[in-house]
């Protein structure tokens, strides 16, 4: 079997921070001497090459044009690699994973984002074991010689999750990030236990990307007591193209005519209202009570078991898309990456 090649871009975050031990200052870190740092990933079988952001970014200024940046450079390089490992701030790691998801269409490589919560030179260091597996998740083939992995993932803490179904749920522990609504694809142990069955498979089509996001997308978190005067600062303005609705359980939200008549008045403006659950996990019901069949009798979006993350960036990707509004409601509730029931 050839050797596999794995393409590591360090865009930032704590993992690529090694602590200055006169000063005790965390600083980042030269990728150009990775194997020399990390021993350990010279034993994995295959060929490393590194390329990192002039300027490595806290994931929290992390923007869409940062995005469309990772995705040329997978795009530039996408022949020349099996696989690529995306380092990066964990605040924001679902956002980009999921974003990814969408901006990189046809893939049959895997993509894999991992990060950690201690800087690499710290003693108790998570970012060691998550940047081997995520080199190793990279590097996997299959007895043909294709990659096993052919979707965006997210590696934490032992395990791979479809990127675009994962949330980052803790600011302490090191199993930082959940995937409520869909099992993880891999669980690493004594062996990597890959589960076949969750997996995307290999695209036939030619691998694309979409660089247009539109980031106008506003996100309304109901709560019981939301007034009316603020929720009328969405009618009176048209800075936003599109809105996601976090609705209370399978998707209810309150029936009174003022609400409604809110909600109309930004749906005749031609603009999506997505509606997806606040809840952690499980799904938007549309029609299941009357407090959500009347969103779905004003032309709500059903946004089924979408994350916010992958919800905000599906509505980015498909606004770049200039669809029209019908096409764009029965788009947006399709599965495109896997990202929804
Ligand atoms: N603030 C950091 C970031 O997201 C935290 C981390 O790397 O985990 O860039």
């Amino acid at each position: 079997m050839i050797k596999s090649s794995v393409l590591i871009i360090y865009t930032g975050g704590t993992i690529g921070m090694i602590r200055d031990f006169d000063t005790g200052a965390l600083k980042v870190f030269n990728f150009k001497n990775l194997l020399d740092k990390i021993p350990e990933l010279k034993l994995l079988d295959c060929e490393i090459s590194t390329i990192s952001f002039e300027e490595p970014l806290d994931s929290s200024n992390m923007q869409p044009a940062h995005w469309v940046k990772i995705c040329n450079i997978i795009k530039d390089n996408y022949e020349a690699y099996d696989g690529f490992v995306i380092l990066h701030g964990s605040d924001t790691m679902s956002y980009t994973a999921s974003a990814l998801s969408f901006m990189l269409e046809n893939l049959s490589r895997p993509v894999i984002l991992t990060g950690s919560q201690l800087p690499i030179g710290d003693l108790r260091t998570d970012a060691k074991e998550n940047l081997i597996t995520s080199v190793q998740l990279a590097a996997l083939k299959g007895k043909n010689n294709r990659p096993v992995i052919n979707e965006v993932g997210l590696y934490f803490e032992y395990k791979l999750y479809r990127g675009n179904r994962t949330s980052k749920v803790s600011a302490e522990f090191f199993e930082a990030f959940a995937s409520p609504n869909y099992p993880a694809l891999v669980n690493s142990g004594l062996h990597l236990a890959i589960d076949h069955n969750a997996l995307l498979p290999k695209s036939k089509k030619k691998f694309k990307i979409h660089e247009s996001m539109v980031p106008q997308v506003l996100v309304v978190h109901l709560y019981p007591g939301i007034t009316q005067q603020m929720m009328e600062c969405l009618v009176s303005n048209d800075v936003y193209k599109g809105v996601i609705l976090l609705s209370f359980g399978t998707g209810n939200a309150s029936t009174e005519p003022w609400f409604l008549e809110i909600l109309k008045n930004i749906i005749v403006r031609g603009l999506p209202v997505a509606n997806i659950t606040q809840c952690t996990s499980g799904s938007v019901q549309m029609g299941n009570y009357e407090t959500s069949a009347t969103l779905k009798k004003l032309g709500i979006i059903d946004g089924k078991d979408l994350t916010i993350e992958a919800a905000i960036t599906k509505m980015m990707y498909l606004l770049g898309q200039n669809l029209s509004s019908k096409v764009f409601k029965t788009i947006f509730e399709t599965p495109l990456r896997g990202e929804m029931l």
